[in-house]
């Protein structure tokens, strides 16, 4: 799918890289009269490219924030001149000081609830990219830049060597001892399942009322549908749904919604 912002941004792009060019242009037929004149006027060259750079980050940067916002609709991949950008934000700090807002926000608001004694009050948490990060193997495939490969993503999850997201695991832990039930759900395959438990222990993640994947019966249907429908039947077992924590869209829109939903950072994909 064509990613709205790359057709001007190239254009942008090419004119900068223009500029840059006449830059260095004037500075070589300059340094040919005056090599011996210090310093030389390198200065010119470099303010071209840094100012490339810094339209590369503030655009990338606004992809980003259009991609959270969900303004991007269903974008398939992370544009090539992008990665470097979602590269550096995700092993850098941007992304765990984001998750960390994400988790103390949904913290302030799971203390201020009061909940029932019935049991029932129920927060959920989607798995991959929100209890546990894929970071290793998205750093092995460009970051977003490849279209997603089931097969290789499977063989991923099968080594059940996913990471803990540390601020999930506090919050996680934070709304357990609240007293919150905590389902968890994913678009994770059934014949996952094994191999999930033993990674969520490993990570940190003990304990759950229920654990919820994709039954034979729930494949090829729409993330959104999927996990709308499981809502429902907890709903319907009598569960109220105070909060919902998942790093995509899908995880939080279409019926049976959370009282209040959080939304964590992920700019590598889109599942809708
Ligand atoms: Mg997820």
């Amino acid at each position: 799918m064509a990613i709205p912002i790359q057709f001007p941004f190239l254009l942008r792009f090419f004119f900068l890289f223009s500029l840059c060019s006449f830059s260095v242009s004037d500075s070589d037929s300059l340094s040919a009269h005056q090599h011996h004149v210090f310093p030389r006027p390198l200065i010119v060259e470099y303010a071209g490219v840094a100012e490339v750079a810094e339209e590369v980050r503030l655009r990338c940067g606004a992809w980003r924030v259009a991609g959270e916002a969900n303004n991007l609709g269903e974008w398939k991949t992370v544009p090539e001149v992008c990665v470097e950008y979602v590269k550096e934000y995700m092993t850098g700090k941007g992304y765990l000081v984001d998750l960390e807002m994400v988790s103390k926000e949904a913290e302030e608001y799971a203390k201020s609830v009061k909940l029932s004694d019935d049991g029932k009050d129920a927060w959920i948490f989607d798995i991959d990219e929100t209890l546990l990060s894929n970071l290793p193997y998205y750093a092995a495939h460009g970051y977003g830049l490849e279209v997603f490969d089931h097969e290789k993503f499977n063989d991923w999850v099968e080594t059940g060597g996913a990471p803990a997201i540390e601020p999930s695991l506090k919050l996680y832990e934070d709304v357990l001892n609240l007293g919150f039930k905590v389902i968890l759900l994913t678009g994770r395959s059934e014949r996952h399942r094994s191999v999930t438990v033993d990674n969520l222990v490993n990570a940190g993640f003990k304990e759950w009322d229920q654990l919820i994947l994709r039954s034979s019966a729930d494949q090829g249907k729409r993330a959104v549908l999927f996990k709308s429908e499981k809502r429902n039947e907890m709903e319907k077992d009598g569960y109220r749904i105070l909060g919902n924590s998942g790093d995509q869209w899908s995880d939080l829109l279409g019926s049976s919604l959370s009282v209040r939903s959080f939304k964590l950072p992920n700019p590598m994909y889109y599942i809708p």
